[in-house]
């Protein structure tokens, strides 16, 4: 429809002899997807949700003839059910601090002249002009960025490493196999602001040491395929990748690895080995691959957002990105904000905002008046978060000492009609079917736990079977060998823990 939408505007602006004066132009994802297709209109800000091509005329005449807003397409901010015109004036906007998403929506990301319109590859220059690797390093150190994949590994630190491993090769990996039911902020990016995801990864090169970057990519994205590939092209051609990057003795490129959807991929050492032409099977740490990975050559992979912040970073200081956050998680999380809400969308707030604010004054609150009852954070190695801890200011810390944790940032918010047996059940069939199988606990332990929460929610469970789904949680979670094996009982163990008489009802229900 989007692309409907766009040929009819310029087909009504040529009818109107507006062509001098008015562009019309493409834009990556504006997070706000319950509302779209969106049309914006600068340089005033007006906000259009909803959009078909029949609007294309009406948009025309009144608004750019007129300067009259056509009102039936604006917002209606649910709280208040009043129409909201400016992007800047909108709850869904308002509390969010976009570093990641910065460009996204805001510039069309098929035209490097764009970004670069935006400061882009500024931070790059920067770095190759002013600053040494250890420079680069200590920045990011003193930023506190944080891997946003799921991690939360401190970014200098892992770049520190890769850096004082001698080797005639290193490697920067950007980790786009986002496999999460739910979450799509990686997507989002690279189909909104490729370019700053590739200056990152020079910059990161740069500081370790390293001439050759990979982009492993889900090849189930083929507009962020696409996007990459324009945005490689278009650097190359201006010399922003490839051999001496702006006159400088740098040399840094970029091949794109397609990932075939297996969640464990998502894994850096199951990664590692499926760019090498392996199964893509995790191993174990030690040692990192920032010792020894691809190839066996020191390797840093680092995921799209959080590469997504490195430009931001270096333009504006360590102290400018650490003011922002906890004292323990600095800088701003996206999150893919699904589920019973009214606005869903993708949302990137300051660590430390409380869930309240993202469910309700972000999000608009629960979809038709229901009840909310939890919010499962962290996708399928996450856990359901209950009402009582809405005023949680969330950060890596507090989500972990709840049961739960920040995973890439998927957000899926249930209403007083969800069973949450069913979804503990929902999640671990994903897992189940997305193990490797190379470890026992997570291969057949895995399959246990789906088994008895299937006799469970079918009305043949016992409280012998509740007793074990705890027990046997544990075990996994303690003897798997990665990480999908280790989270994959938590939204098991965090329903026991925080709806306990659900589980309690299904069994005395069928006794
Ligand atoms: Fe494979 Fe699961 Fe073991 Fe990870 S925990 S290695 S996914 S079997």
């Amino acid at each position: 429809d989007s692309t409907k939408i766009m040929d009819c505007l310029k087909q009504e602006i040529e009818k109107e002899g507006l062509s001098d004066e008015v562009t019309v132009s493409i834009t990556g994802c504006f997070g706000f997807c319950e509302k779209g297709p969106i049309v914006k209109i600068n340089p005033d800000n007006t906000f259009y949700v909803h959009v078909t091509p029949a609007d294309a005329r009406e948009i025309v005449t009144e608004h750019l003839l007129n300067g009259r807003a056509v009102r039936r397409l604006l917002y209606e901010e649910p709280a208040v059910k009043q129409a909201v015109r400016r992007q800047d004036e909108m709850c869904f906007y308002k509390k969010q601090n976009r570093i990641a998403l910065r460009n996204c929506g805001f510039i069309n990301p098929e035209d490097i002249t764009e970004f670069i319109g935006a400061k882009g590859y500024l931070a790059l220059g920067k770095v190759l002009t002013t600053m040494s690797p250890d420079d680069v390093i200590k920045v990011i150190t003193d930023s506190g960025l944080r891997g946003r994949g799921g991690g939360g590994y401190p970014t200098g630190k892992k770049w520190y490493f890769a850096k004082i491993k001698e080797a005639d090769q290193k490697y920067i990996i950007c980790n786009a196999d986002e496999g999460d039911p739910g979450a799509f902020m990686d997507r989002s990016i690279l189909e909104g602001d490729p370019n700053s995801v590739l200056e990152a990864m020079a910059i990161a090169g740069y500081s370790i040491g390293a001439s050759k970057g990979y982009i492993y990519i889900r090849a189930e994205y083929p507009l962020a395929v696409n996007r990459i590939m324009i945005a490689l092209n278009q650097a190359r051609e201006l010399g922003l990748l490839g051999n001496n990057i702006l006159g400088t003795d740098f040399h840094f490129d970029v091949e794109l690895k397609y990932g075939a959807g297996a969640f464990v991929c998502g894994e850096e050492t199951a990664l590692i080995h499926s760019i090498e032409g392996k199964r893509g099977e995790p191993t174990n740490k030690p040692p990192f691959p920032a010792e020894s990975g691809l190839w066996e050559k020191p390797t840093c992979v680092n995921n799209v957002e959080t590469l997504a912040n490195v430009p931001a970073i270096i333009l504006n200081g360590a102290d400018w990105y650490s003011s922002i956050g906890t004292a323990g998680s600095k800088g701003t999380k996206v999150f893919a904000l699904a589920g019973k809400i009214n606005n869903v969308g993708l949302v990137e707030v300051p660590m430390g905002t409380t869930l309240r604010e993202i469910i309700y004054d972000i999000g608009g609150g629960i979809k038709n008046g229901r009840k909310f009852k939890a919010v499962q954070t962290g996708g399928p190695s996450g856990g359901c978060i209950p009402a009582e801890n809405l005023d949680l200011p969330i950060d890596y810390e507090s989500l972990t000492a709840i049961g739960s944790m920040m995973g890439s940032g998927g957000m899926i918010v249930m209403d007083e009609d969800n069973c949450m047996v069913d979804i503990a059940k929902f999640y671990l069939e994903f897992t189940v079917e997305e193990s490797c199988g190379k470890c026992t606990p997570c291969r057949i332990g895995n399959k246990r736990l789906l088994e008895i929460l299937t006799r469970i929610t079918n009305g043949n469970g016992t409280e012998d079977d509740l007793k074990t789904l705890k027990e046997l949680g544990q075990i996994i979670k303690d003897t798997s060998l990665c990480g999908l094996g280790q989270t994959a009982p938590n939204p098991v163990l965090s329903t026991m823990k925080y709806f306990w008489n659900e589980y309690v009802a299904h069994v005395k229900e069928h006794r």
